[in-house]
């Protein structure tokens, strides 16, 4: 039996409610077992004289019972069983609560291993409930003391002691036969230890270094696993529809102003892709600000220009009609039939555009997922764009993509192109979109200004509502950004005259009411995460319009509109916030010719909240942040829920293991250079475990 698959049923030593017990630890293979590692390991292998014991120290004592273990009742549900032990140094007392059967296996003038806490009192000595076994160690048993003891996580039915042994009888069961999935070169590169030696060390080492080396070996191992799966993806890419080259200097001549060099280098390198006749499927990652929707236009130019159609598809209607308005800027004038699908439309607008895509007379078609409805055709589609798609979830984003039938004539599947806000640390980018190649907008565009950031505590209110007044007298516009409370819609009215000044939590609402006490001559708007969107987006027009001054806003505001007259982001509680929403947020401003703030309100006093606002202070770098988002709050958090389809990592972590990541995906791009389906016989093993994990990143997935 193929060790990696075969039933922890059929291991010898493991019977039918063992078994039970590690399913429910999610252990069903024996690759499951013993790749089931520790939680963490106590270390027991010192073994000390008892004299030389301090007060409160661990470690392992060697030492002979004086006389029979004495069992008393004490009470109901107490029983004590207390002995004495001695070896040349000195004497210790040693009680058990509650173990009576530890009488009949601790026996007068034999020599046993404890291991517990020791407490020194003057000259006495004592341990409670310390592990023992006998000196010389137990046939058929794990030694516990003397040793590292690997202590893992525990099901219902299961003790350590039964899970030290299954994973024993695991290892045992597959000696000699645990297949390497690393390489004999990729071994020697990175001096790892081969794979029996790693799997026994890392649930049984022998010393601290063999744990270390076993662990930087499943580390990589993990990585390097992960990084053949996602590169194999890469491979299997499919024929594309070329799309011809073109020279952009007449695109670009058009504009009204001249690309970055970052938006050059984005635009030839999905424009290489585009040309290259196998499908391309490009992340362009670049801060709020940074102009993606330019590099777009030259690609849908590019398309067009090949007599095939773009669909580009946007998180929100506000975002979608603001598109629909920049990419006609940008394309109309040369040309490009440009057409906008969503939701809000009337059916026979809805009807209208869906004509016109149908019979070839757009050549763009700019919407929400509406344009992902049942019976939406767009015949010559080659390239869909997506917008800030981390919103649409992992599931939108593939059936985009494969928007392919729509063209009768073609199965070719159209090229696809994401471009992401969220500043993504490259290295987890490498991770989550390893089938994506990545394109950077590193660079604003020119004359863009630094958006002043400040981090004051909430006794600053009154100056800042001089602030805001001062701002909208010259004309400008105000976001106030305040947490989602549970409360939203809290009776604003019933709220206290008197607001409390301090970091109460106030609701976006209440907020909002209490500006328009304070200042009443301003024209100040809501929105909120329980409007209905078609409110929102009123409100949201009413800002673009320039008929509110203030608008007031939970978090919806994030996702990119964009108000090139706001110069102040007020953020209310900002300790709430992760530091790549304070960015985002803070990205709002600063998209005009004006200078522009930002404002953390917060009265929190603790570390992290500090080290967050310093942040935001003292750089308008996203990615920097997005790093320091990362640490501190792990990859897990990063994304919110795990929308992001990655496997869950056992040994490594992808938010510290980044140089490791980094080897390892090197590392794996060249075996699989050498060997794209690694189909080589020494690679079989590893071949194995990418597929067992693709199995898996698919699950998830779907
Ligand atoms: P993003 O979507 O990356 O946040 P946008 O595409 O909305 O950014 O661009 C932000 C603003 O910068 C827009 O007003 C756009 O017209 C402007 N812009 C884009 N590229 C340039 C450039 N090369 N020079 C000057 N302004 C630019
Ligand atoms: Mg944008």
């Amino acid at each position: 039996m193929e060790p990696f698959r075969q039933n922890i049923r059929t291991i010898k030593g493991i019977g039918e409610k063992r078994a039970q017990a590690l399913n429910k630890l999610g252990v069903f293979s024996l690759f499951d077992l013993i790749s089931f590692f520790p939680r963490r390991y106590e270390d027991r292998s010192t073994v000390k004289p008892i004299a030389l014991v301090q007060d409160g120290e661990s470690v392992c004592i060697t030492a002979v019972v004086a006389d029979e273990p004495r069992l008393s009742h004490i009470r109901r549900g107490l029983d004590l069983v207390r002995l004495r032990a001695y070896d040349d140094s000195a004497e210790v007392s040693i009680t058990y609560f509650n173990q009576s059967y530890v009488k009949n296996q601790l026996h007068r003038g034999q020599s046993y291993r404890f291991y517990g806490r020791m407490e020194v009192r003057g000259r006495a000595r004592s341990l409670t409930n310390p592990v023992f076994e006998p000196e010389e160690g137990a046939k058929d048993r794990i030694s516990v003391t003397g040793r590292i003891v690997p202590v893992y996580r525990l099901s219902a039915g299961l003790q350590q002691k039964g899970l030290r042994q299954s994973v024993r009888y695991g290892l045992d069961s597959c000696r000699g036969r645990i297949p390497e999935v690393l390489p004999l070169s990729v071994r020697e590169a990175f001096g790892l230890p081969e794979a029996e030696e790693a799997y026994k060390s890392i649930h049984f080492p022998e010393d601290l270094s063999a744990l270390e080396l076993a662990r930087r070996r499943f580390v990589f191992e993990e990585l390097f696993v992960l990084s053949c799966a996602l590169g194999a993806r890469q491979q299997t890419d499919r024929a594309g529809i070329v799309l011809p080259k073109l020279d952009f200097n007449a695109f670009f001549a058009s504009l009204p102003f001249s690309p970055t060099a970052a938006q050059r280098r984005a635009i030839d390198e999905a424009a290489a892709d585009l040309a290259s006749g196998r499908r391309m499927s490009r992340l362009l990652q670049g801060d709020v600000g940074s102009g993606k929707t330019l590099v777009a236009a030259a690609l849908v130019w590019q398309c067009v220009r090949a007599g095939c159609r773009a669909a580009f598809m946007a998180p929100t209607e506000i975002l979608a009609e603001q598109h629909y308005r920049t990419l006609s800027g940008f394309l109309a004038p040369l040309g490009v039939r440009v057409g906008l699908l969503t939701g809000s439309l009337r059916a026979s607008e809805k009807r209208q555009v869906r004509e016109a895509m149908e019979n070839g007379t757009l050549d763009l078609v700019i919407g929400t997922h509406a344009l992902l409805s049942d019976g939406v055709r767009f015949p010559g589609l080659a390239l869909a764009i997506t917008d800030e798609q981390h919103r649409f979830g992992v599931e939108q984003r593939s059936r985009f993509g494969q928007a392919a039938g729509t063209d009768p004539d073609s199965d070719l599947f159209p090229h696809v192109y994401v471009m992401s806000a969220t500043p993504i640390p490259r290295t987890l980018a490498l991770i989550i979109y390893g089938d994506l190649s990545l394109s950077a907008l590193d660079e604003l565009p020119p004359g863009r200004q630094k958006v002043d950031t400040f981090s004051v505590g909430s006794a600053y209110h009154p100056r800042l509502l001089a602030f805001i007044r001062k701002l909208c007298n010259e004309g400008r516009q105000v976001f106030v950004v305040c947490p989602k409370v549970e409360e939203e819609d809290a009776d604003a009215e019933a709220a206290p005259a008197a607001v409390p000044e301090g970091p109460a939590l106030l609701s976006a609402v209440e907020y909002a009411d209490r500006l328009r006490r304070e200042l009443p001559e301003l024209r100040i708007g809501c929105v909120h995460g329980k409007m209905k969107s078609a409110d929102k987006d009123a409100v949201m027009q009413q800002m673009l319009s320039g008929e509110l001054d203030v608008l007031v806003a939970t978090t919806v505001i994030e996702v990119g509109v964009d108000i090139p007259n706001a110069a102040l982001m007020l953020v209310e509680n900002a300790d709430r916030f992760g530091l790549s929403q304070l960015h985002q947020l803070r990205g709002r401003v600063g998209r005009g010719q004006h200078k522009s703030y930002c404002v953390l309100v917060t009265d929190s006093e603790s570390e992290d909240a500090r080290s967050r606002m310093k942040i935001m202070c003292e750089t308008g770098d996203g990615f920097k942040i997005a790093e320091e988002d990362l640490r501190l709050r792990g990859p897990g958090d990063f994304f919110g829920s795990r929308q992001h389809g990655l496997p869950e990592m056992h040994v490594a972590d992808l938010g510290t293991d980044t140089e490791t990541l980094l080897k390892s995906k090197e590392a794996a791009d060249r075996l699989l250079a050498e060997d794209p389906a690694l189909s080589l016989p020494e690679h079989a093993a590893l071949r194995e475990r990418v597929l067992l994990l693709t199995e898996k990143m698919d699950g998830t997935l779907n």
